[in-house]
């Protein structure tokens, strides 16, 4: 018996080699990722760089040390975010749902400041922000939130691109003080989010001075072709939680606050223990300046759309197959039916990607993957795709 607590329902391969977009399994067997540990191996897998830089860390002797000192890699680290972002102050921690806390907190206590009692944040339905009791509390899957009350309350949900709801909240309810929004929604179905939408919930809320917090843990980081997705709407938001790709593959979350949301916190106000330790660090200012000088964003678009179409193409006519939707390297491919049994028919086709929301499979490979390597993709999905619509539907109902 595993003595490893049961929360996931594990797939019995287990990866113990890669390399750029390649994954090798204990039997040797070869896999070409799609999935990208979920959104957070942006440079692959051993890139020489970021092996070189954490190696060198490592062998320096400095993983950690504390926040109670000054760490050069941080402010190295906060350096390049600040400059991508465009925004001012990162807090570092060490996770998602840790840096959508930050957020979340940096909100009550901006609302308090302003003389509200009970701060309230508007949220979004099909939203996911992680699995702590806020963040839980703050998602919009009460398949994730059930058996978990109390929940914390505090938030106000309506429908994603619906501004209307919004306004309709904004009218009544004065306890406002935030919005917090997945520009794209990675677990919830790779939903977008339009962008004159992202641009009309802005003006709502420099009308109300509400803070505009843009949850880019898993879309931001330059997988959509930008370095975050309010970049494509052309807004400025004033609190971005990240982590995911920040790392390159080390686990690093990151709060960034600026406009409204800058100079909020003061020491005291919230910390971490690990939260911005040299090691991880390396792997952030290594990943960014990696990306950087390899191009991956114009990578991201250009592959993304080569993926994009190569799908849309592959699929065509085919009945079951509903739209491939997302942005540059973040992608979904919906089908009319549940389809979690395609990611046991990808691994065995040598393709790693997983279904999100039931019905959608999920691609966001890493962003070195070369346009050659994407089609490789496309042929197999496109193959795996084909032969899972061609099942019988008692047998799918069977198997499902
Ligand atoms: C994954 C994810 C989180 C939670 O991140 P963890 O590192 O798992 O805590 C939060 N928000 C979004 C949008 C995510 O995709």
């Amino acid at each position: 018996m595993s003595h490893v607590m049961n929360t996931y329902a594990r797939l019995p391969v287990a990866f113990v080699r890669g390399e750029g977009v390649w994954l090798w399994d204990e039997s040797g067997k070869k896999y070409l990722d799609a999935l990208a540990g979920i959104a957070v191996n942006t440079l692959g897998y051993a890139h020489p760089r970021l092996v070189r830089a954490l190696n060198e860390r490592i062998a320096s002797g400095i993983i950690h040390t504390s926040n109670l000192f000054a760490i050069p890699a941080q402010e190295a680290a906060a350096d390049r975010i600040a400059e991508i972002t465009g925004l001012d102050e990162v807090f570092f921690c060490n996770s998602g749902c840790e840096a959508n806390e930050a957020a979340i907190k940096i909100a009550r206590y901006y609302g308090h400041k302003r003389g509200v009692e009970r701060p309230e944040i508007i949220v979004f339905e099909k939203a996911f922000h992680g699995r702590t009791l806020a963040t839980l509390s703050a998602t919009g899957s009460r398949k994730v939130q059930a058996g978990f009350e109390p929940l914390v309350s505090g938030f106000v949900r309506v429908p994603l691109n619906d501004l209307d709801a919004v306004r309709a909240v904004a009218e009544h309810n004065k306890n406002v003080v935030a919005v917090m929004i997945e520009p794209i929604q990675g677990e919830g179905g790779i939903n977008v989010a339009r962008m004159e939408y992202l641009r009309g919930l802005k003006e709502v809320c420099d009308r109300h001075e509400w803070l505009f917090i843009s949850d880019e843990v898993q879309c931001g980081v330059g997988r959509t072709g930008q370095w975050f997705v309010y970049q494509h709407a052309g807004i400025s938001p004033d609190v971005v939680p990240l982590a995911k790709g920040l790392g390159g593959g080390v686990a690093v979350g990151a709060c960034v606050a600026g406009n409204r949301a800058k100079g909020v916190f003061s020491p005291g106000k919230h910390g971490s223990t690990f939260g911005g330790n040299p090691l991880a660090c390396t792997a952030v200012v290594t990943t960014i300046d990696t990306m950087k000088d390899e191009r991956l964003l114009e990578n991201a678009a250009k592959v993304g759309r080569a993926i994009r179409d190569g799908i849309t193409q592959g699929l065509a006519g085919e009945r079951g197959f509903v739209e491939v939707r997302g942005l540059g390297m973040m992608l979904g491919v919906e089908l009319d039916r549940p389809c979690g049994d395609i990611v046991g028919m990808a691994l065995d086709a040598g393709l790693v990607l997983n279904v999100t929301s039931e019905n959608v499979i999920r691609l966001v490979p890493p962003l070195v993957m070369s346009v050659a390597e994407a089609g490789q993709l496309v042929d197999i999905l496109v193959r795996v795709v084909k032969s899972f619509l061609a099942r019988p539907a008692l047998a799918a109902a069977k198997a499902g």
